[in-house]
């Protein structure tokens, strides 16, 4: 019996492992790829002026990993970091990078990072904490490359940045856009249903033809406006909750979603409880301001 635990946790602990190290790149343009793994989307982009990675993950680890394939893919060090939101699925790689690499997000991200996760980012990871952080836009100029970082609105948080490669018309969503996954909504980190359509909608202003969203994967337009469709559905469901005075649990139990289509709740290792009934969960309590968000 001992023996056959331990041959479970040994096949388990392998199975992390694999999991972890696994990294799946996908080439978008000339110059762009996404490297699909545990933990949020993450971008690279080759430019004259050395190379851009939009999030690093869940791991230091997979940081170590990122570099790694960033270097083969470009032959370019890295010379820019963008971190999409706070969440420890795209930013707890960021301590494999050099000191002093340039780490840009928003206000709001840096904010959140600093409250939540200040223990993670102790001793020289402080260092690549954001360190050059704005409110609403940012262009950066790369040499032959352009990159436009825009916080849309709140949704996913109150923080979230979308990254337009301005030359190759694609945008990384960061997690402003799930596709084929019931989104995370942080309503603590002052994400919000209500206004994430209106979000996409100033998403859907930018030029672009190809997605990078911040979990599943690459897809164009249409695909964003589906969601977009998916979420104003949730946010209407929860005020209509409210404006009838239902309890969570008629709610849940009553509750047709309709723009739910083929989406699945997204697996890291273990069902991380991203389901449909989570989703509505977080409508009913932004309507019911059932909720505390944090300064
Ligand atoms: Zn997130």
């Amino acid at each position: 019996m001992a023996g056959l635990i331990a041959v479970l946790v040994l096949t388990g602990a392998g199975y992390v492992f694999l999991q972890v190290r696994s990294l799946e790149v996908e080439q978008v343009t000339p110059d762009l790829y996404v490297l699909y793994g545990l933990g949020g989307n993450v971008a690279i982009l080759d430019t004259d002026e050395g190379t851009v990675i939009v999030d690093t993950m869940t791991l230091q680890y997979q940081g170590e990993r990122i570099k790694e394939i960033a270097m083969e893919l470009t032959g370019k060090p890295i010379t820019l970091i963008v971190n999409t939101h706070y969440h420890l699925d795209h930013t707890h790689g960021n301590p494999a990078f050099d000191p002093g690499t340039r780490v840009v997000a928003t206000e709001r991200t840096l904010h959140h990072l600093k409250v939540t996760d200040a223990a993670y980012f102790e001793g020289q990871g402080q260092t690549l904490l954001p360190n050059e952080t704005f409110v609403t836009m940012k262009e950066i100029p790369m040499g032959n490359k352009t990159l436009r970082l825009l916080h849309p609105g709140r949704g996913h948080t109150d923080g979230d940045l979308v990254v337009l490669f301005v030359e190759d018309q694609v945008i990384h969503t960061g997690d402003l856009f799930f596709y084929l996954h019931y989104p995370n909504i942080d309503l603590e980190g002052g994400g919000s249903v209500v206004e994430w359509g209106e979000t996409i909608e100033t998403i859907l202003e930018q030029p672009f033809h190809t997605i990078i969203p911040g979990h599943g994967v690459v897809t164009d337009r249409p695909k964003l406006i589906q969601f977009q469709a998916f979420v104003n559905e949730l946010a209407d469901l929860g005020r209509q909750a409210a404006d009838q005075g239902l309890s969570l649990e008629e709610t849940l139990r009553t509750a047709e979603l309709t723009k739910d289509e083929g989406y699945q709740p997204i697996k890291m290792i273990v069902d991380i409880g991203l389901t449909r009934e989570f989703v509505i969960q977080r409508a009913w309590e932004e309507a019911n301001q059932a909720f505390e968000a944090r300064p």
